[in-house]
């Protein structure tokens, strides 16, 4: 008896909670598609406590094996829809920090984004409230999460997965910016510049790094871009180096500025293994394609073998998610004054052949730029798995 006293009495609060005006969101599945998808769409962690509450929301229902859903029907996702007048998040949901209310916004932004609702929550006045975010440990979940407003919205709160980078300092170094746009491509009637697409995987790279516990400078800096889920990036030069100070026009000069920042830097980072991840796109002619490649300082053995256990798991991601696709990415070592002169072990990437028209949709479509930042940073997780054997 006494649990169902409790049950109520826990069910009321969350009412009261959220407004007795509150629905969940709904979703038509379409045909053919998954639980999984629909999961993935809407940032649902696919475990089985969030399978179970889809279930149970949805009139406890039975998910097939195959787990595709009945194409047409109408379901409940595990956010809710709640009423939003434009008071704080924390007073309208009783949320105990503004972390939360954060992470909550920030979905909403994404969500809109990404194209999973097409008003602003501030001007529609629904809130979507993901219940997985609502029902965690309030003060747990506090010690895990930072505030970076360099990664913009719908992305400065990150989340500490785990503490697998914890020591290791990472300086993230896109390449250009600024005076200086890098290789420029061509698509349609937009122009392609290198230094936004390595920004913003730059940044994706960093969010990640992040996530694992490691200390992460970003080199070069925009505060209004942050992470940019569109295709074409808006080309603007006012980059600015981390600390400040505005990119010079000078090309050696460029250079200096920025390993002389990374080398003060890693002065006082003198105990920890430190990184350099240089980021740039190639321009080659039009026809080449060219995958995902690395170079690192000549006579550098840490160097190489970093570049190596990258190069590896792209390969071994690239056979997993594209099989028979094959990988033609290459390690090798070359000349370059960020890998001579800057003090950690460096590694300088080429994202592909801004000129080449198949090469272009790695850079232009936000999921891949997520997924070459996710392999690259499952890349130093390896080598960290690798260095501690
Ligand atoms: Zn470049």
């Amino acid at each position: 008896m006494d649990f169902f006293v409790r049950v109520i009495v826990f069910c009321l609060c969350i009412v009261t909670a959220v407004g007795a005006d509150n629905d969940y969101v709904t979703i038509k599945a379409k045909a053919r598609e998954k639980t999984e998808d629909i999961f993935t769409r809407y940032e649902i962690d696919n475990t089985p406590k969030n399978r179970n509450l889809f279930k149970k929301i949805n009139g406890n229902i039975t998910i097939p094996r195959n787990d595709v859903l009945l194409a047409g029907k109408i379901y409940a996702l595990p956010v809710r829809s709640v009423n939003y007048a434009g008071e704080p998040l924390v007073e309208l949901l009783s949320l105990s920090n503004e972390g939360d209310a954060a992470l909550i916004e920030q979905y909403n932004d994404r969500m809109k984004t990404k194209g999973m609702r097409r008003d602003d929550f501030r001007v529609s006045g629904k809130l979507w409230v993901p219940m997985w975010l609502t029902g965690t440990s309030k003060q747990k979940a506090k010690n895990k999460r930072s505030y970076h407003r360099l990664f913009g919205k719908g992305y400065s709160v990150v989340e500490k997965i785990d503490n697998l980078l914890e020591g290791q300092v990472f300086y993230i170094d896109p390449g250009h910016g600024g005076p200086d746009p890098g290789a420029i491509g061509k698509r349609g009637k937009h122009e392609l510049h290198e230094d936004e697409y390595a920004y913003d995987v730059s940044l994706r790279l960093a969010r990640n790094l992040l996530s694992h516990g490691a200390t992460v400078y970003v080199i070069v800096q925009e505060m209004k871009d942050g992470i940019r889920d569109t295709r074409f990036l808006n080309n603007s030069d006012r980059e600015r180096y981390y600390g400040g100070q505005p990119i010079s026009r000078g090309h050696r000069e460029r250079l200096e500025q920025r390993a002389a920042i990374i080398n003060k830097l890693y002065d006082k980072h003198a105990t920890a293994t430190q990184h350099s991840v240089i980021i740039h796109v190639d321009s080659r002619t039009t026809t080449e394609r060219i995958d995902i490649f690395f170079y690192h300082a000549p006579g550098s053995e840490r160097g190489k073998a970093t570049a190596e256990t990258l190069l590896q798991t792209l390969r071994d991601k690239y056979n997993q998610a594209q099989p028979g696709r094959g990988y033609n990415g290459s390690v090798e070592a070359r000349d370059l004054f960020m890998l001579n002169h800057s003090k950690p072990i460096g590694t300088y990437i080429e994202l592909g052949n801004i000129k080449n028209p198949n090469d272009q949709v790695r850079l232009i479509e936000p999921r891949n730029r997520q997924v070459i930042a996710d392999w690259l940073c499952d890349g130093y997780l390896a080598l960290i798995q690798k260095s501690k054997k």
